[in-house]
């Protein structure tokens, strides 16, 4: 297993990002991934301390999603000759920083925003262009610095994805039970309650979270970071990762842009715990809580998009076994199950 060796959250803490690297031996030449907005942000107390800290480096804004930005940094890694990249921002920065410092085999820091999915601390990375639209497995990063202050000013809707994202825990965990039953895949208790324990801690505070205070952040951010772990513990996204991400990456082909990773995952939850017989009406009364979408026309999806959606999951990842496998969704039974949870009207 690998996994992260410091983990800092707290408010503040993108100031101190040069004294939390000094111990890690990283070497002193790095460059920073980011968006222009995030660099306006915080180049400037991040390039303080860390030129305090004896590291140089180079600021560097990241383009498209995809496999040849991942080339185009894994080029510029090696003609810079970094030691480590930083990736700065929400989703794509740290992708595109994860996956070109495999390439490249040096490490990554982990700088998130916002904290909208689990992809912050996990192994797996996620560009456009891959010939399937799940994640990749690369490394996790070896340090993730979480300033609250700065998520906190990241737009609601991304917290409440996070959230979505750590819920559908529940279902994935239950996938991956149902699959060691039943093909007798290998299931690893630890990361099993690792991963349910995040979601765990989100049906909990719920109502923290929703006031959007400080302390409902950071338990967010743990969460999400503890759950990416899970992965790296079992070393696939299996915990992490069932029937309702398979329904939310069919929701990326049938209606692409509508709605967030996480919406989308919690929605599913919502389905496949039904499918499970496990209580969905808990899930869905906290997603309601939190403001996660709970409903198509929430996402602005159709009743249509949705039924597709289910149909076609199944068929999206074809070695990894989930209730899905056993629901054998047809057009109808889709949208009965749909309709039966409120997802559609
Ligand atoms: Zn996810």
């Amino acid at each position: 297993m690998e996994l992260p060796r410091i983990v800092v959250v707290g408010k503040e803490v993108i100031g101190k990002i040069g004294e939390t690297l000094q111990d890690l031996e990283l070497g002193t030449r790095a460059i920073i991934l980011s968006g222009p907005n995030v660099r306006d942000i915080v180049s400037g107390p991040v390039n303080n301390s860390l030129k305090e800290s004896g590291f140089s480096c180079s600021w560097e804004l990241v383009g498209p999603s995809n496999f040849e930005e991942v080339e185009r940094v894994t080029s510029l890694t090696k003609s810079k000759q970094a030691n480590f990249l930083i990736g700065v921002g929400g989703g794509k920065s740290i992708d595109i920083a994860k996956l070109a410092s495999f390439n490249s085999k040096i490490p990554f820091v982990s700088v998130p925003t916002s904290a909208s999915h689990d992809g912050i601390s996990s192994p797996f990375g996620s560009v456009k262009g891959l010939d399937r639209p799940y994640s990749i497995v690369a490394k996790p990063p070896i340090a993730i610095v979480a300033d609250t202050n700065l998520i906190s000013k990241a737009p609601h809707n991304l917290l409440v994805s996070g959230c979505g994202d750590l819920i559908s825990k529940k279902t994935a965990v239950k996938d991956w039970e149902l699959s060691h039953i039943k093909t007798g895949e290998y299931f690893g208790r630890y990361s099993a309650n690792l991963a349910l324990l995040s979601a765990n801690m989100i049906m909990e505070d719920a109502g923290m979270i929703s006031a959007i205070s400080e302390e409902g952040i950071s338990v967010v951010v743990e969460a999400l970071i503890s759950s990416g772990v899970a992965a790296g513990i079992a070393g696939s996204s299996r915990p992490c990762s069932g029937s309702e991400h398979l329904f939310s990456h069919a929701m990326d082909i049938v209606a692409p842009s509508k709605g967030l990773h996480g919406e989308k995952c919690g929605m599913g939850t919502i389905m496949m715990a039904k499918l499970h017989g496990l209580d969905y009406g808990e899930i869905r009364k906290t997603l309601k809580i939190i403001g996660c979408p709970v409903r198509a026309n929430q996402i602005g999806a159709s009743s249509e998009e949705i039924v597709k959606a289910l149909v076609l999951a199944r068929s999206i990842r074809r070695e990894r076994y989930t209730i899905l496998e056993e629901a054998r969704l047809t057009e109808d039974s889709a949208r009965k199950l749909a309709l039966d949870v409120g997802v559609i009207p």
